[in-house]
């Protein structure tokens, strides 16, 4: 059996565990076991193969002017899974989730080869419409952006966008949302107030909750835990776990223990190319790279 390079974590405060996923916790620096002799471990590929992918990221290829910030990136993104995307700063992780919904798009003298398709088309074609596009494929972002706005209408603001005024779709909607994000309870008697009174951690899940409410298929997150205390972390945390088997959740983090106990997937990037992919528990366990090793063990980064 290959040696473990992680040993079990204590949960969060507060925290719930996700039954079935792996908990791990990376070892201190230079502890890390010998990679398991070659006649006895089977090869392992350092990229999954995934059966029917919702995402096929295809030789993609992105330039902030004259620099590369993604290298002939190849990865098939799991359905109804949870990936993390890990890695030191800057090498890209935040880059490649932004191509999933053109987000990319908004930054000036940017350049993209390659396909990213969704569905067998690629979304990096001029001609798509960004907007459907972006229905699809919600994204909540590191500092939780809550609109001026009623807690209600915050839920209901993507339904509205879409022309839907029918007061009973939109009360369903927003209800059935808010409770997915687990929110619904702490905030059912106030949906009229102003979303700006909520707490930090209320603030995400309620942009958990307006990103579910027009029923995307992918949900991209940056960093969604990064600006929160630990005990917010933690219901984030068990938020995607519960998410993950409805949607497709990919999600940025530098937080290594954070990858461990949310994702079933993880991919390993470091400048602008993608070293491994694979089922968590093998990424952080037994890695076929040494530079994914390095990186899990704390030797960089
Ligand atoms: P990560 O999310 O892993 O920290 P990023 O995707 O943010 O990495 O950045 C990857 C590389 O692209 C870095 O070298 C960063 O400096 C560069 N970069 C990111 N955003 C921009 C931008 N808007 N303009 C120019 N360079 C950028």
């Amino acid at each position: 059996m290959a040696p473990s390079l992680i040993t079990p974590p204590a949960p969060m405060p507060g925290q719930n565990r996700t039954a079935g996923r792996p908990e791990l916790v990376l070892p201190p620096p230079g502890t890390a076991a010998a990679a398991p002799p070659q006649e006895t471990a089977p090869a392992r590929r350092p990229i999954a193969i995934i059966e029917s992918p919702v995402v096929s990221v295809q030789e993609l290829c992105l330039y902030y002017g004259e620099s590369a910030a993604l290298q002939r990136i190849t990865m098939d993104f799991p359905r109804q899974q949870v990936t993390a995307l890990i890695g030191p700063s800057g090498c890209g992780k935040s880059t490649l989730l932004r191509c999933l919904n053109r987000m990319n798009d908004l930054i000036d003298n940017v350049r993209t080869t390659g396909q990213v398709l969704l569905d067998d088309q690629n979304i990096l074609d001029p001609a798509l419409d960004v907007i459907a596009l972006r229905r699809r494929v919600g994204m909540v972002f590191q500092r939780p952006t809550p609109f001026p706005k009623s807690i209600y209408e915050n839920v209901a603001y993507g339904l509205r966008i879409a022309g839907i005024s029918q007061r009973q779709v939109l009360d369903e909607t927003v209800e059935r949302s808010l409770r997915r994000a687990a929110l619904w309870e702490e905030v059912k008697d106030r949906l009229t107030e102003s979303a700006l009174g909520l707490s930090g951690g209320q603030h995400q899940r309620l942009c958990i909750a307006r990103a579910i409410a027009v029923d995307p298929e992918i949900i991209l997150m940056d960093e969604p835990c990064s600006a929160l205390d630990p005990r917010s972390t933690a219901r984030i945390e068990d938020l995607i776990g519960e998410l993950g088997g409805e949607y497709t959740i990919i999600t940025v983090t530098h937080n290594m223990q954070q990858a461990a106990r949310v994702s079933d997937y993880t991919a390993f990037l470091y400048e602008g190319e993608l070293i491994e992919f694979g089922e968590t528990q093998q990424v952080f366990t037994a890695p076929s790279k040494k530079e994914t090793e390095d990186y899990i063990t704390g030797r960089f980064g």
